[in-house]
């Protein structure tokens, strides 16, 4: 019987892991990875399907399609993680394995932000898209503002791609004039680490008459009234609110001991935590890095190649170094792409920014479906 591994959560980070150890170690490694959903939607879909330029259907990937036969896919909900021992309660029994991966994600907490859920609407779940896709397209005139509620949030870029992408949308309806668009958004600029590619959003969002304001947060909001209230006070008059909520671990997480200031601590080299062979991945963790898919799939590379190591007595491998590459949206099909590096120098990130053009554009249509070619094995035309 090979080394086992329980790997929580199949999003990036638990997909590439289980994908890659699957390949390289064959029948060495048994891995059993679960996850409570029946798909995985890539993050940057989310706002297709809330555009309506893609069916929610169709963004979809099934588990069930995942094709390396030492994955074991189990649909159930984890109920509770017992670091110390290694083993994991769920819904529908309890799990033990030699090496234990946590790559749950960060949630959703709507109610830290008073009025949300009662007067807006969040675009960054599944059921959240499906439901704006109706409220945008019956959307023609007010004051849209998308506004994100805490720090830190995935996709720093995400906000800035939707109103760009709310701008389009609405061009085309014919109904821009009657539309006024804010973001707000708690960094000094739209892409954090990268100037060039901020100033690129910028110009869009004066070409676009977009309004916006940054290092605010959106603390509340007020059914009453319809305004956003902000945390220096300000109010700002809605008619559609889009926002990003505050991102905390999943409930499992915090209870299991492994979270330490809201995020679970990692060796920022190997992804180790405190606890002897278990690791974290992702999202879920305060490594450092922006929360992003590229990300999570870059750590789970390097726990992977150190499984992997560790099984054939090889040298160690690389460790985790904080680079990578995330696709922006600028709207009307032009695609930049901001190439980020957060720990060469500690606290300030660099990011290069790399113009529109056809490539960047194939670029991010090549990274889905490479992802859908090594997690899942399969290639549907058009997902
Ligand atoms: C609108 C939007 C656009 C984005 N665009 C990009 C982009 O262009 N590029 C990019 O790199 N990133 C992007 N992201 C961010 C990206 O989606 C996340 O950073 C990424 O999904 C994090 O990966 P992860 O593996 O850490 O967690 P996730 O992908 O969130 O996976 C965690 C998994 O854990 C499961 N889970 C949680 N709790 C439980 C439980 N108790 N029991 C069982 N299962 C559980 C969840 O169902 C989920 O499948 C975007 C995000 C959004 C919302």
């Amino acid at each position: 019987m090979g080394t086992s591994v329980l790997v929580l959560g199949a999003g990036f980070g638990g997909l590439e892991l289980s994908s890659r150890l699957a390949s390289e170690l064959g029948d060495q490694v048994d891995i059993t990875l679960i996850d409570r959903n029946d798909s995985f939607v890539f993050g940057f879909t989310k706002l297709e399907v809330m555009f309506g330029r893609r069916s929610p259907a169709s963004v979809r990937h099934a588990y069930r399609d995942i094709t390396h036969r030492n994955v074991r896919f189990r649909q159930e909900t984890i109920t509770a993680i017992d670091p110390e021992a290694r083993s994991v309660t769920t819904d529908a029994g309890t799990y033990e394995a030699n090496i234990l991966v946590v790559a749950l994600g960060a949630t959703y907490d709507l109610a830290a932000t008073p009025g949300l859920a009662e007067a807006g609407h969040e675009f960054y779940s599944v059921p959240g898209v499906e439901r704006l896709r109706d409220v945008i397209s019956a959307f023609s005139a007010g004051t849209a503002v998308v506004g994100v509620c805490g720090m830190p949030y995935a996709c720093p870029p995400a906000p800035s791609e939707a109103a760009l992408l709310l701008d389009e949308t609405l061009r085309d309806r014919g109904v821009r004039d009657a539309v006024t668009i804010k973001v707000v958004i708690p960094l000094p600029r739209p892409v954090g680490p990268s100037k060039e590619a901020s100033a690129e959003v910028m110009a869009r969002f004066a070409e676009r008459g977009i309004e916006f304001i940054p290092e605010r947060r959106v603390a509340a909001l007020d059914p009453a009234t319809r305004e956003a209230v902000l945390d220096d006070g300000s109010r700002h008059a809605f008619d559609l609110l889009l926002g990003v909520p505050v991102h905390v671990v999943p409930a499992v997480v915090a209870a299991s001991g492994l979270a330490e200031n809201g995020w679970i601590p990692v060796d920022r080299s190997t992804l180790a935590t405190r606890f002897p062979g278990v690791y974290a991945v992702g999202d879920v963790t305060s490594v450092g890095t922006a929360k992003a898919g590229v990300f999570a799939e870059s750590a789970a590379r390097v726990v992977a190649d150190g499984i992997i190591a560790r099984i054939r007595g090889t040298a160690a491998p690389a460790v985790f170094d904080g680079t990578g590459s995330c696709w922006i949206e600028l709207g009307r099909g032009q695609v930049g792409r901001v190439d980020v590096d957060f720990f060469t120098t500690p606290g300030a990130p660099i990011g290069a920014f790399v113009e529109p053009s056809a490539d960047t554009f194939a670029e991010k249509a090549g990274f889905s479906s490479s992802r859908r070619a090594r997690w899942f094995g399969l290639e549907r035309p058009g997902s």
